[in-house]
């Protein structure tokens, strides 16, 4: 039997805070314990966000945790040329479109709809999914807009997607928790249809969140993947994504998230919570490990 390999996915375009110390941590741990590997990869495709200087600090912080972990480390900003050929594999299909609508004319849309007394969805995270281009502009309006060289999003139409797929799509969810890791999984329905025809790319980007973790879990041969229950509906989407590329389909273990003293989820830019700013108010890892229940 081939060896777990579990990661910590960060995105260096903040600073890390507990909810990030307990999902590395968890990672590194269950690894520990499984006999497996503990993998670091860096997600900066968004260039403008994610800075060295932010990557540098992150590190810092990880090695201050206490983590280790396999170098090289993989950096997503280096795969922009693995994601473009996903891409395209997946517009073989016929399930891509190039949406030249704007943010401010899917909000307006949206909210005439609302205004009219219509419902219109939203996707798990609570955003209204995108209309279609067609509901909004003419086919002419939409082929000036992409011949005069208008941005676009590259979206996945889902109606066709799903009609493509023979059979429904489960995935293999299982215990979190360091004493639950040798549970056997159970498999969830997958319901991908509720995220609405999502983006993968951009104009000028190759690639979107859920594209590329989905490339790189593969790549990087993850068999086990240990997130935040924020990310656990996403695992729809990223067995479509998996089932159309042909890759496997890792265990999902999905941990409960740390709150804030407000109840939400902890945002980067929140200070009294980032692992800096605890660790330069006299805190250890030890201290930390105990923050988060571990
Ligand atoms: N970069 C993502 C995040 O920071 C990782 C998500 C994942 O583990 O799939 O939320």
């Amino acid at each position: 039997m081939s060896i777990p390999v579990f990661r910590f996915a960060p995105s260096p375009n903040g600073h890390l805070h507990i909810g990030h110390a307990l999902s590395a941590l968890l990672n590194y741990e269950a690894a520990r314990q499984m006999g497996g590997r503990f993998l670091l990869r860096i997600e900066d495709i968004d260039q403008t966000r994610c800075t060295p200087e932010l990557e540098a600090d992150m590190l810092e912080d990880l090695e201050w945790l206490g983590l280790e972990w396999e170098t090289p480390v993989l950096r997503q900003s280096d795969r922009f040329d693995a994601y473009r050929a996903g891409l395209q594999k997946l517009s073989a299909f016929g399930i891509l479109y190039r949406s030249v609508l704007t943010r401010s004319e899917i909000k307006q849309f949206v909210a005439d709809c609302v205004e009219e007394g219509n419902d219109w969805p939203k996707d798990p995270d609570g955003v209204p999914v995108s209309p279609n281009d067609g509901m909004v502009l003419s086919d002419d309006e939409r082929i000036e807009r992409l011949s005069s060289g208008a941005s676009y999003a590259v979206r996945v139409d889902m109606v066709r997607a799903m009609r493509y797929l023979k059979s429904s799509l489960t995935w293999q969810e299982a215990g979190s928790s360091l004493d639950a890791l040798a549970e056997a999984p159970h498999p969830v329905s997958c319901d991908p249809s509720q995220w609405g025809d999502v983006v993968l790319a951009r104009k000028e980007t190759p690639t979107s969140y859920h594209l590329s973790v989905v490339l790189d879990d593969a790549y990087q041969g993850v068999t086990d993947i240990l997130r935040g229950k924020d990310l656990y509906h996403a695992t729809s989407l990223h067995r479509l994504l998996q089932q159309f590329l042909g890759l496997p389909s890792p265990v999902y273990r999905h941990h409960d998230l740390v709150l804030g003293e407000d109840g939400k989820k902890l945002s980067k830019s929140t200070r009294s919570t980032s692992l800096r700013s605890l660790r330069e108010a006299g805190s250890t890892p030890a201290d930390i490990r105990q923050l988060v229940g571990l």
